[in-house]
């Protein structure tokens, strides 16, 4: 797409997608940028597709929006270019060691005859100057042999190695595909493999397993008072008191625009509810500044759901209980934690 931009018909495209996104009051991040770009090139037909039929229902696109389109459609296709990449660079490793088997193995033949004429001579030969030649012809052979297979193995070395640093930037590429750009914690692709991987462990071993969905209150109006960068950094804050009260094995999530899930797997419904009340509280006590210029922001406060897997759940209807949860949490009040049929700790 870059070398694309370049062209005339590259700039009126970008021009084009700056247009559309002021339009449609669409902050301008590069992840934004890449979708309403390829809105506008007709690029990916399911993005637009997508893209289209939200603008025919009319208002501003929310941020949450373009970013499941961007995560759809750009990540997936990173993972995509890098496997097909390390895929050819590791078929033309393989052509090289093939080739160099194949010339070890005509050598290994000549070498094989050689060694069967020499004992065939040995049995008939009398005279010494045959005997000779014979012994330098095994030694010549000999020699092409050892050579043979000091370069096999330098290949086999060099392919060994080439091939790790192709894993290595293949799983650098998977995980920078698995987690959001803007806090550092998993994304939502991890985050569903976190939580199916918890759920089958639950069904087949027994495993506690919880979860936690987390909703920054009046995020909306903090980000009108305050700006979208500001917004950003809130976001970024509490990803962080998430992690920070977090256990090893759990996963934290960034689940939507302000919204985290912090998946618990062999953790039951006290030990999440605990973790949650600690995020809550901190959360709350934290007088914000903003960091260009150490303005009072006030606090911020959030909204919590917590359910423990019953037995027999899908992942989706985990996920439903913890969403109802934390949307009684909304209605009586936010700044709360709710879980299964408790109302359980309210701020006062
Ligand atoms: P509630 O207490 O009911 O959750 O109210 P709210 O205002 O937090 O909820 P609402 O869903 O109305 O608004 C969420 C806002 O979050 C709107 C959107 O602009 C903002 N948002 C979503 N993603 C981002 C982001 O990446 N950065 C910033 N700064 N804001 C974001
Ligand atoms: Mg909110
Ligand atoms: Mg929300």
């Amino acid at each position: 797409m870059n070398g694309r931009l370049h062209t005339p018909e590259g700039i009126e495209l970008a021009r084009t997608a700056l247009a559309l996104m002021a339009e449609h009051g669409v902050a301008p991040t590069p992840q934004n940028y890449a979708v309403w770009v390829s809105y506008a090139s007709d690029s990916i037909p399911e993005l637009c597709e997508a893209l289209q039929e939200r603008i025919a229902r009319g208002g501003p696109i929310e941020d949450d929006f373009c970013e499941d389109l961007y995560e759809r459609h750009f990540t997936f296709k990173r993972i995509q270019d890098a496997v097909i990449e390390t895929g050819g660079a590791m078929s033309r490793e393989l052509g090289v060691v093939v080739r160099t088997l194949e010339d070890v193995e005509r050598d290994t033949a000549a070498y094989g005859e050689a060694l069967a004429g020499a004992s065939g001579a040995l049995e008939t030969s009398t005279d010494e100057s045959s005997l000779r030649r014979m012994v330098e012809g095994l030694v010549s052979a000999t020699a092409r042999m050892q050579r043979r297979s000091r370069e096999l193995e330098r290949r086999l070395q060099e392919t060994s190695s080439e091939v790790d640093q192709l894993r290595d930037n293949l799983e650098k590429v998977r995980e920078e595909a698995m987690t959001d750009a803007l806090t550092g914690v998993a994304n939502r692709k991890r985050f569903d493999e976190a939580m199916r991987k918890s759920r089958r462990a639950a069904e087949l071993q027994g495993d506690d397993f919880s979860l936690i969905l987390c909703d920054i209150d009046h995020f909306k109006r903090f980000n009108d008072t305050w700006g979208h960068q500001t917004g950003d950094q809130i976001i970024r804050f509490v990803a962080a008191c998430l992690s920070r009260f977090s256990k090893d094995h759990h996963l934290v999530a960034r689940y939507g625009g302000e919204e985290f899930a912090v998946v618990l797997p062999k953790t039951r419904l006290d030990d999440a509810m605990a973790i949650a009340e600690k995020v809550r509280a901190t959360v709350e006590s934290k007088r914000l500044l903003r960091k260009s210029t150490n303005e009072d922001l006030g606090h911020i406060t959030v909204s919590m759901g917590v359910s423990q897997h019953r037995l027999g759940e899908s992942v989706e209807e985990l996920i439903e209980r913890a969403d109802v949860n934390l949307y009684k949490s909304k209605q009586t009040g936010r700044n709360r934690l709710t879980t299964d049929g408790v109302q359980a700790t309210a701020a006062a």
